[in-house]
């Protein structure tokens, strides 16, 4: 991948979630404080925005330059986390022009280890982590295995709808709805819904370049 693809998946991450904007907006109003895609429509604005001053640099750069936009622009908790997951995929491909699919597969979980760190939550704890942990791992499967990007583009997406419908009878240990006890049950967690269709959107634009 280059920074043109990063600039690219931006942009079909935008649009993508302003096309569920009403579902986020109402996972978060049922079991958070109802700002979530107002904090991740900033951070995407934000970040497609930023796309002049990232085309001339390497992926690393660009990833690092995001993280750190994106530390100072997106409120709520979502912000430090998500900044986080860009500034390790970054550090993780420095001195690295074009990281393949196994290296990308390895920054994506170094990413995703940070959004750990970070928040301290792992798996099962309700939040955005429950779709990244499992998706991190699948990706680093299928990249060992040599698997066939249209294989990836299929098998990730349905990897990250599970994880999130999976929050749905979760009781939340972290983040605004651990406050809710198990009235959160049955509400599925914004931030996971976020990473799915984020997930779901890049996956969809690598599917459609790679379709002669
Ligand atoms: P806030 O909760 O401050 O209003 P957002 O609404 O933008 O921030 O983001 C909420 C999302 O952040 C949750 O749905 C959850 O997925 C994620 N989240 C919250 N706390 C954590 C945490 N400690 N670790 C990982 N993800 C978290
Ligand atoms: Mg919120």
């Amino acid at each position: 991948m280059n920074t043109q693809d990063l600039i690219a998946a931006a942009g079909a991450v935008q649009q993508a979630l302003l096309a569920q904007e009403a579902d986020i907006e109402s996972l978060d109003r049922a079991i958070g404080d109802g700002d979530h895609f107002i904090n991740v429509s900033r951070g995407c604005e934000v970040v497609v925005g930023l796309a002049p001053e990232l085309a001339p640099l390497p992926p690393s750069a660009a990833f690092q330059r995001i993280g750190m936009k994106l530390l100072s622009t997106i409120g709520g908790a979502s912000g430090p986390l998500i900044g986080s997951f860009f500034i390790a995929i970054g550090k993780s491909v420095e001195g690295i022009a074009e990281p393949d699919r196994r290296r990308f597969a390895e920054a994506f979980a170094a990413g995703v280890e940070a959004i750990k760190q970070r928040g301290r939550a792992d798996l099962g704890e309700k939040t955005m982590l429950d779709v990244l942990i499992p998706a991190a791992r699948l990706l680093q499967r299928l990249a060992d295995a040599g698997a066939p990007l249209a294989v990836v583009c299929a098998e990730l997406p349905a990897e990250a709808e599970r994880g999130m419908l999976a929050t749905r009878d979760m009781v939340a240990s972290k983040g605004r709805a651990h406050f809710l006890g198990e009235r959160a049950i049955g509400h599925i967690d914004p931030g996971s819904k976020t990473c799915a269709v984020a997930i779901g959107a890049v996956c969809a634009l690598l599917a459609a370049e790679t379709t002669p």
